[in-house]
């Protein structure tokens, strides 16, 4: 119970594939009290029952996209936790279009929703939670993001780009908000199946190559990923910022 009396929101669980249920079902183990935030009025019929698992668990819709969604979703946030220890940003999306074929063929609209949707919405997140944060006394925040971020995925195409944008913003976001003890890291998951994963063309060869060339000889399980956000929400890691934690069963190491 080394999360007991921590506060956590979870934002971008679709179903109970989503590493952001991974994680919020981790957290809530561990004794964080969790919620969970879901882009739309679509999904409410598969994250209500999840929410419903959890210990002071429940569930909003908050579309990172409209503003005044951000600002109902933490308004929410501060009548019913008051305060806030822990933000998982869990949320990416790319048109499908873009996931296949030529990168050169990226549409401006392509990649500024694919950069808007998986990148920005972690800065729009942070500065909404601020105020729940500083009322906390601490704050840990934690982004999914790919190892497409630093490499060539073929066919990863406009994510990768999106993901090394989030990276990048993880970076400056621990840089500003290290001086209110804000700690803001992003672990890089190996392949695991889930919704948005099916929309990468060739997504299953790609898991089975990894879990064949990678150092563990596996793939990882949502599970795991749910561990190192426990990990990275805990005061085991309060000296942790700006890192990128790899639970990928070591593929990170591979050129
Ligand atoms: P997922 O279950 O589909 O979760 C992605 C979530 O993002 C969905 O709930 C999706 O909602 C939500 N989302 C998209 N646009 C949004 C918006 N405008 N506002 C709010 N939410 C929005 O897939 P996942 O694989 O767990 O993805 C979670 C994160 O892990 C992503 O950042 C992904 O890139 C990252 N990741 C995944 C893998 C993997 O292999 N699965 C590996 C490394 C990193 P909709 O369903 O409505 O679009």
């Amino acid at each position: 119970m080394i999360l007991k009396g921590k506060k956590a929101a979870v934002f971008g669980v679709a179903n109970g594939r989503s590493l952001g249920w991974h994680i919020a079902e981790s957290l809530s183990r561990a004794g964080a009290a969790v919620c969970l935030g879901y882009q739309n009025e679509r999904l409410e019929r598969w994250v209500k029952p999840l929410a419903e698992k959890l210990s002071e668990g429940f569930c909003f819709p908050c579309d990172v996209n409209k503003p005044e969604e951000i600002e109902k979703a933490f308004q929410l946030l501060e009548d019913r936790f008051g305060e806030l220890h822990v933000l998982v940003h869990s949320i990416a999306f790319a048109e499908t279009k873009d996931l296949s074929g030529p990168f050169l063929d990226t549409s401006r609209e392509g990649f500024r929703t694919a950069l808007e949707t998986s990148a920005y919405s972690l800065v729009s997140l942070c500065r909404a939670a601020l105020p729940l944060f500083e009322r906390a006394g601490e704050g840990s925040v934690i982004t999914l993001t790919a190892s497409g971020a630093r490499a060539v995925i073929p066919q990863y195409n406009v994510m990768g780009v999106a993901k090394a944008a989030l990276e990048a913003s993880v970076r400056y976001l621990a840089y500003e908000l290290g001086t209110k003890n804000i700690r803001v890291n992003a672990i890089s998951s190996g392949p695991v199946s889930t919704l948005s994963s099916r929309a990468i063309r060739g997504f299953s060869e790609m898991k089975r190559i990894v879990a064949e060339r990678c150092p563990l000889k596996r793939n990882v399980e949502g599970s795991e990923v749910g561990a190192a956000a426990v990990f990275l929400a805990s005061d085991s890691s309060l000296a942790v910022t700006g890192e990128i934690l790899h639970v990928d069963a070591g593929d990170h190491i591979l050129a």
